[in-house]
């Protein structure tokens, strides 16, 4: 749907809400089956529509996208009936004869705001934990990878109940109409600062968010990590999607010595990987677009290059980048960088990283390299970031246990397994009493007259 009348998308909406179709669990497996059937027979299309926005390479669109859907969708279509099912909860002398219970209720109409990245990803893991829940979602794609919005845009349709399911398109004004409407909650993927804006306009609905924004994700490595694992994890997370991940590693903080052991095994790593000429690697995606590609092209400025630098226009590329003597006020230190520039700051000790890491806004991530267990844990207890992986990169959201999200400037809110069926579900208290005499004397103390003697009782 092409920018359009968002008044009638979200009529539809609320009617297909109100008729009651959501409630039926069963009803949402069977949308939840297919999706999954959606996921199965369009593979080929969803890779090629990857291609054509970011270059993606085939076995990172299907393990990084395609798979990761699979096997949530899977997680949701085995859970969604016992995840539904009413809470019951410990009962109390006064509350014997009662039924004390949560409600698993869904929040209504849901809209789902996506980032280009993982475009169909992370524009589709939230709607099935909001289908899960019984919501009815309306999807909004990222505009910046233009060909997996359109597919999404022609698949959706075909799959889902298109009264409940429906997916708009378009930019910034376009979102910021959208976001006229009322919705009953709104979970968006994007930057900070437009997370704000989303917030914002949240706010004068209260409806609730969660917001799943980025940041700059440090990494610390000491000297007792084996070296070349520890290069091999850094960099398979900083290359993967060219960089353009929520969770990347944005920068490393390491003393001088690792800092030399650690340049010499990323430089023989991006050899063994990619070649002598990166560019012509089939394993490494592109930069989404010129205005990112000008953004990171600016950034290589800083600090001295050790691995990389080149860059190419014509062909949106930047080459995987390592730069030394970095400091804390040049550009790339500045923002998120988003690309496959990786540059690294001396500091003496772990405790300097620490201080380094809290004068700044809260991560996305933190990833710790170190096999001391004292260093490990000072990262743990005295920094705070949404999530942390100790001596690799980017496998904590392999890990659908654990809740994906951020805090502070990195996000409000978390997803994934379960905490996505949670997070699109309103949980409702609910004490269900009936007229029984005996209920009735357990509570009665409560009536006035009001006496010392029955406030003692
Ligand atoms: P973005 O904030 O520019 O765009 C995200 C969405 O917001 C898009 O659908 C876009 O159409 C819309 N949008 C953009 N500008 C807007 C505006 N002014 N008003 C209203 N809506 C607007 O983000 P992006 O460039 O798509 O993604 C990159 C950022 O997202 C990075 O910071 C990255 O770290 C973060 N991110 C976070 C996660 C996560 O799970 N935490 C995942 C992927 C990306």
């Amino acid at each position: 749907m092409a920018t359009c009348d968002f008044v009638s998308v979200m009529q539809k909406a609320r009617t297909a809400f109100a008729s009651g179709k959501t409630r039926d669990v069963n009803f949402r497996i069977r949308q939840l089956e297919s999706l999954l059937r959606m996921y199965e027979e369009n593979e080929a299309d969803l890779v090629n529509a990857l291609y054509k926005d970011l270059r993606k390479p085939k076995p990172e669109a299907k393990l990084m996208e395609i798979e990761v859907l699979k096997g949530d969708v899977r997680t949701m279509i085995q859970n969604c009936k016992e995840w539904s099912k009413p809470q019951r909860v410990p009962k109390t002398l006064v509350t014997m004869m009662d039924t004390p219970v949560i409600l698993q209720d869904p929040y209504g109409v849901v809209l789902v705001i996506g980032s280009w990245n993982y475009p169909v990803q992370l524009s589709l893991i939230p709607v099935s934990g909001a289908i899960a829940a019984g919501n009815c979602v309306i999807i909004k794609p990222s505009e910046i990878a233009p060909a997996s919005s359109k597919l999404l845009e022609e698949l959706i349709p075909r799959y889902l109940d298109p009264e409940c399911f429906q997916v708009v398109t378009g930019g910034p004004s376009d979102v910021q109409e959208l976001l006229k409407q009322k919705f009953d909650y709104i979970f968006f993927t994007g930057s900070t600062t437009v997370g704000k804006i989303v917030r914002e306009a949240a706010n004068k609905h209260l409806t609730p968010v969660t917001l799943e924004l980025g940041g700059k994700s440090p990494v610390y490595v000491d000297e007792s990590v084996d070296m070349t694992i520890a290069a091999r994890r850094i960099i398979w997370g900083k290359m993967v999607n060219c960089g353009q991940t929520c969770i990347a590693p944005d920068y490393i903080l390491c003393n001088k010595s690792t800092r030399d052991r650690l340049v010499d095994k990323i430089r023989e790593i991006l050899i063994e990987w990619y070649g002598q000429d990166p560019q012509s690697s089939p394993d490494l995606c592109r930069i989404v677009n010129v205005r990112h590609f000008q953004r990171l092209q600016a950034m290589l400025g800083s600090g001295k290059v050790a691995i990389g630098g080149k860059s190419d226009a014509d062909d949106l590329w930047i080459e995987p980048t390592v730069l030394i003597d970095v400091k804390p006020t040049d550009p790339v230190m500045q923002e998120e960088i988003f690309g496959p520039i990786l540059p690294i700051l001396e500091v003496e000790s772990a405790y300097d990283a620490i201080q380094f890491i809290n004068a700044r806004e809260k991560a996305l991530t933190i990833y710790i390299f170190s096999r001391n267990a004292k260093t490990q844990q000072a990262f743990l207890e005295e920094t705070s970031c949404g999530s942390v992986c100790v001596n690799d990169t980017m496998m904590q959201f392999t890990v659908e246990e654990l809740p994906f999200g951020g805090v502070g400037a990195s996000g409000i809110g978390a997803y994934h397994g379960k905490y996505s069926f949670d997070t699109f579900t309103h949980k409702k208290s609910c004490l269900i009493r009936s007229f029984d005499k005996m209920g009735e004397a357990l509570g009665k103390d409560r009536y006035p007259p009001y006496t010392d003697e029955k406030i003692r009782r």
